[in-house]
């Protein structure tokens, strides 16, 4: 064994600490959040409803709330009962920002059923609840200056991975451009998205212009992909289920219908010899590992310049070590549990492939209950080696020389895939000659690269990594939009 890069006696500063005290003192209501939780069709009409199932906590297998999907009667009854919201962009407005205060008042609750739900770590809930709130007040801010007309029913499919986030920002954009929704939740975090949905109905949204089915892909998707009443769909998943979306949607809908898309990644990252170690270890371990590799923006293969890779090496190992996994309400866990028992095998498997073949340079221990994967490093020639993105946390080790770097960059952006990229160095000229060249729709510069901030840094991917335009941008809210013919008023 190497010399000891880290201090022995871990703190949390290597782990992905956001918090202030303040959120810190909150984390106690969450505990006490009412339990069993409650997922049901809110739909503006009578709800039949499907057989009731039980929702379970992935890090413990424990039963935490009760979920009620829609059958096709309630997708049907959604589907006529639905309204744009059909008040002056200033009110919608009002009602989006008081949906964010109402978001805020129920902090605990809502942190409570992330970490609960969805196995996020105490780091992550805090970020996704933050980033909730920003994009209600970023898009109730927007609408306001919106021009164009309401096009109508939008349908949003969201991830589980950000059930909270990206849920909550897929609709609110929708909404603030004065459409109705027909939200369909991820199968595996319809809880949260029920709270949310009670929130912003709560704060003024009216039922008929913001509904949730909650179901299966086969049944609400299809449903809300081929009804010609929908006017638009907007989707973060899968690069196949978003293909097969469009499919649905060109065989069924309007020529033009628009598609908003966010899907997957296989995301890069440069470390050359002029980095600072410290800060790229850190940014790789949070690019990789923050959330257990479940963003489609994580690091899946990091190049590193030959000449330092050795050291590099050792110190990137040595910072792995040194990560908690476990209980995701612990203040010490950097990595909770994956989201789902069939996730950890598939992400297992895959490991294991590549340990038989004598490929993994590093890897933790895994705890014996829940569905937890240990963070591993896997060597790679490069990122063609990489036949898909795995959703978890894995990362892969390639090396390059310092004049093959376009030819790295060539090799990345020959993946098709174009979500986010990582580039550290203190050579001013190759920031821009990396940029130019990387087809990538979020390049992050000696900053990790997970976490886009609403607002200033959007988030949004090229290619086989989605449509455009980026979220919490300025560009997002005009898809949601008409521009249309113009009103003749004379
Ligand atoms: N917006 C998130 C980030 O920047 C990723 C979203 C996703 O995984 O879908 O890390």
């Amino acid at each position: 064994t190497g010399p000891q890069l880290f201090a022995p006696e871990r703190t949390n500063s290597q782990g992905f600490d956001i918090f202030d005290v303040g959120e810190l003192s909150r984390i106690e209501d969450a505990r006490n959040v009412d339990l069993p939780a409650r997922a049901e069709p809110l739909i503006a009409g009578p709800v039949r409803g499907a057989k009731p199932y039980d929702a379970l906590n992935p890090a413990t297998g424990e039963r935490i709330g009760k979920v009620i999907t829609v059958c096709e009667e309630d997708v049907a009854t959604a589907l006529s009962a639905g309204r744009r919201w059909n008040v002056p962009a200033a009110e919608r407005a009002r009602v989006l920002r008081r949906a964010s205060e109402l978001y805020e008042t129920n902090f605990g609750a809502m942190f409570g059923l992330l970490t609960r739900e969805a196995g996020k770590t105490l780091a992550d809930s805090v970020g996704e609840l933050r980033e909730a709130v920003d994009f209600l007040r970023y898009y109730a801010a927007q609408a306001e200056h919106l021009e164009g007309e309401a096009r109508g029913l939008f349908t949003c499919i969201s991830p589980w991975n950000f059930p909270l986030a990206i849920f909550t920002g897929q609709i609110t954009a929708a909404l603030a451009a004065g459409n109705g929704v027909l939200a369909k939740p991820a199968e595996a975090t319809p809880l949260i998205a029920s709270m949310a949905v009670r929130l912003l109905h709560q704060a003024g949204v009216p039922a008929s212009a913001l509904q949730l089915l909650p179901g299966p892909g086969r049944v609400v998707g299809q449903a809300l992909t081929s009804d010609p009443r929908i006017k638009g769909v907007a989707f973060t998943g899968s690069t196949a289920t978003a293909r097969h979306i469009q499919a649905t949607m060109a065989e069924n809908l309007d020529p033009g219908t628009p598609l908003i898309a966010e899907t997957g990644g296989l995301n890069a990252m440069i470390v050359d010899s002029t980095a600072l170690p410290e800060q790229a270890v850190r940014d790789i371990v949070a690019s990789a590992f923050q959330s257990a590799g479940q963003r489609c923006s994580a690091l899946r293969c990091l190049y590193v310049q030959e000449d330092i890779e050795p050291h590099f090496r050792k110190m990137l190992q040595g910072a792995m070590d040194e990560l908690a996994l476990g209980n995701p309400w612990a203040l010490p866990t950097d990595v909770g549990p994956v989201i789902s028992d069939q996730a950890q095998k598939e992400i297992g498997d895959y490991v294991a492939a590549a340990r038989a073949e004598g490929r993994v340079l590093h890897e933790l221990d895994t705890p014996h209950k829940g569905s937890f994967v240990a963070p591993a490093l896997i060597r790679v020639g490069g990122i063609a080696d990489l036949e898909r993105e795995v959703f978890g946390p894995v990362l892969h080790l390639a090396t390059f020389k310092a004049e093959e770097i376009n030819a790295v960059i060539d090799a990345i952006n020959a993946t098709g895939y174009g979500l986010t990229f990582g580039l550290h160095t203190r050579i001013d000229s190759r920031v821009q000659q990396v940029a130019d060249r990387i087809n990538v729709g979020n390049v992050y510069v000696n900053r990790n690269q997970i976490g886009a901030i609403v607002g200033s840094q959007p988030f949004g991917g090229e290619g086989l990594s989605g449509t455009g335009p980026k979220a919490g941008g300025p560009n997002y809210l005009p898809r949601f939009v008409s521009h249309g013919v113009a009103q003749v008023t004379e």
